[in-house]
């Protein structure tokens, strides 16, 4: 999608701090951390919202992926979070999924 800015990562016309990349999925930094590792795991296809998501392997790479990822960076044990925000009350601001990889801190619950 032309106007996607995650689109816009995956084509490289904008910036990404890659730390994983396959030929379906793309990880990068968060440009505004909420922890110490924060990274957004997207699928490279333009995917609105979970809502939208019509691929259960797709679904379950982007899950793998994450616990691969914070394994490499050494949270596997200490754990970590992952988040979907899905549209408005959700906090959805970018209207491509992405799953958020959070880890590093003591995550507090409920969720803000
Ligand atoms: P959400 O609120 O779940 O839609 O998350 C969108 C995330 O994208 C936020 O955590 C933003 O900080 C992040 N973000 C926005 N623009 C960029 C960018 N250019 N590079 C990396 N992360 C970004
Ligand atoms: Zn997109």
């Amino acid at each position: 999608m032309t106007d996607c800015l995650f689109c816009k990562m995956v084509d490289g016309v904008i910036p990404a701090d890659i730390v994983y990349e396959d030929e379906s999925l793309l990880a990068f930094r968060d440009i505004h951390p909420q922890a110490p590792l924060h990274v957004l795991i997207i699928p490279k296809r333009h995917i609105a919202t979970l809502n939208a998501l019509d691929d259960a392997v797709l679904g379950g790479k982007l899950l793998q992926t994450a616990a691969k990822i914070a394994a490499e960076q050494g949270y596997a044990d200490s754990g970590y979070r992952t988040v979907i925000n899905c549209n408005e009350d959700g906090g959805q601001t970018v209207h491509h999924i992405h799953l958020h990889l959070l880890a590093g801190r003591a995550m507090h619950w409920p969720p803000g």
